[in-house]
């Protein structure tokens, strides 16, 4: 999975097109015909990435995107707006905003694919397929595979998956509600206690080279990722 997109527009042949244009090169859409139905989905799991597009009922695309930027969940989700204008000065309000770019209508494909590439790389590392090393232990999200000391570890599916994204966001304290969302995907029910577990599963994989260490519980807080011991 290359990464969760949420489409935002109205018109339904171009968000379906959207859609399936965007499924097709891996990622996972969502789709939304309005503000509402955005917001809906977004409490239901955090998108990795918001196009969005510029006209919308009931609001426009650009206070929609000033809207995501104030809100904790997607503050700092990266937004593309789509548009059919092409004035500077709407390009200017488009990203003053808080949208991260802008791509005007009509547009290919490969254009698209390009741009959420671009800010991926930057804000979602986890769902991209480049391998991870911290410190003897890598990950490599193509062939599923982790290797410690030039050993390969036996990870279970959602260990794999919680160390990449440990892996990826390092040095910061994770709440298990954030885990569970960025981990589990927000709509599927898990207990938070179920983060706890799979935290000591993989702390057990990890313990023959050592790596263990690097798994930190924060009380109180959750649990963070470091190599500095
Ligand atoms: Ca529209």
């Amino acid at each position: 999975m290359r990464g969760k997109i949420l489409i935002v527009e109205d018109e339904a042949a171009i968000r379906e097109m959207l859609g399936l244009a965007l499924s097709q090169a891996g990622y996972d859409c969502m789709e939304a015909a309005d503000a509402d139905a955005a917001n809906a989905r977004i409490l239901a799991q955090v998108p990795d990435l918001v196009l969005l597009d510029w006209m919308l009922p009931g609001i426009s695309g650009v206070d929609y995107a000033r809207r995501l930027r104030r809100q904790k969940l997607t503050e700092h989700v990266p937004i593309i707006m789509l548009t059919a204008r092409s004035e500077e000065d709407d390009k200017i309000k488009g990203l003053d905003s808080g949208a991260d770019d802008y791509i005007t209508k009509p547009f290919s494909t490969g254009e698209l694919i390009a741009r959420i590439k671009a800010q991926l790389r930057r804000t979602a590392p986890h769902a991209t397929e480049q391998t991870v090393e911290v410190d003897g232990l890598t990950l490599d999200p193509s062939t599923h595979r982790v290797t410690a000391k030039g050993g390969i570890l036996d990870l279970g599916p959602t260990e794999f998956r919680l160390l990449h994204f440990f892996m990826t966001h390092p040095e910061r304290v994770h709440s298990r509600e954030r885990l569970l969302n960025d981990v589990w995907g927000g709509n599927v029910y898990v207990e938070e206690r179920t983060v706890d577990v799979h935290i000591r599963r993989l702390r057990k994989a990890l313990t023959a080279s050592g790596h263990d260490r690097f798994i930190q519980t924060v009380r109180g807080a959750g649990y963070r990722f470091s190599a500095q011991g």
